[in-house]
């Protein structure tokens, strides 16, 4: 996968019943693109987040090119893999990266006090939304757009991400710029940028979240069969928009 040629930035009206047509717009154009023009239009106002998944190293290579100064954040639930820990170290040596850290400020030991033990084992969408979706909300509130990751190729419940959305939930701009890749693509570009990746994927773990709702996944499952395996739950609820998570 080598450099594409990108056309100039244009001038895109990124109001929200403008969104559908940006999004087809961009539909067949390289993901660069989508995200040159939008780190142009946004400027600080935009920030990437990554929970330092593949897609997320592949969009941090490409922002640290395109823009180097944007802000990359990722949600700290304290709960995370000591190997999740060593990749965002080694990505920030490897692409001169400052991640900004985003924390519920709710303790272990206090949400322990408040809800009891494991609140993961018999709660998760609690305890998701008190260590991520309250804390997302809370850090997007003064940005007018962020970038993820989501493919469309990662789960059946995200095989119609659109390039570009207004995510209702949060009230800005939501850009996934690889939501055609494959996994496929995604690890082509990864090694031909010779980019470091989470040692667990090597283990079996495709998908990476928190340690206790996080399992390998056996062959032919899905790429996120291993996240809260044994509950319905298929998300943590920071993709989910109003309607689905107040069904959820
Ligand atoms: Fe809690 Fe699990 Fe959600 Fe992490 S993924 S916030 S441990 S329920």
């Amino acid at each position: 996968m080598g450099k594409p040629t990108l056309l100039p930035a244009r001038t895109f009206n990124w109001t929200k019943e403008h969104l559908p047509s940006i999004s087809r717009y961009f539909e067949y154009r390289p993901a660069e693109q989508l995200l040159g023009d939008a780190l142009d239009n946004f400027g600080d106002e935009i920030a990437l987040a990554t929970g330092f998944g593949t897609s997320g190293v592949v969009l941090m290579h490409m922002v640290a090119q395109l823009r180097p100064q944007t802000t990359v954040f990722y949600l700290q639930t304290d709960l995370l893999f000591p190997e999740t820990m060593a990749l965002r170290d080694r990505l920030s040596e490897r692409l001169g990266i400052q991640f900004t850290e985003v924390h519920s400020g709710l303790s272990l030991e206090a949400q322990v006090e408040q809800h009891g033990p494991d609140l993961w084992a018999h709660n998760p969408d609690l305890c998701c939304h008190l260590r991520k979706v309250v804390p997302l909300r809370r850090y997007l509130i003064d940005k007018k757009a962020w970038i993820t990751g989501l493919r469309r190729d990662q789960s059946a419940a995200r095989a119609n991400t659109p390039l570009v959305a207004w995510d209702a939930a949060n009230g800005l701009v939501k850009l996934n710029p690889l939501a055609g890749w494959t996994g496929k693509d995604i690890w082509r570009y990864l090694y031909i940028n010779d980019l470091p990746y989470n040692e667990l994927h090597d283990r079996g773990y495709p998908s990476v979240g928190c340690q206790p709702c996080t399992r390998p996944v056996a062959r032919g499952e899905d790429e996120r069969a291993g996240r809260w395996a044994g509950w319905e739950k298929t998300e943590c609820g920071i993709h989910l928009q109003p309607l689905q998570a107040e069904a959820a």
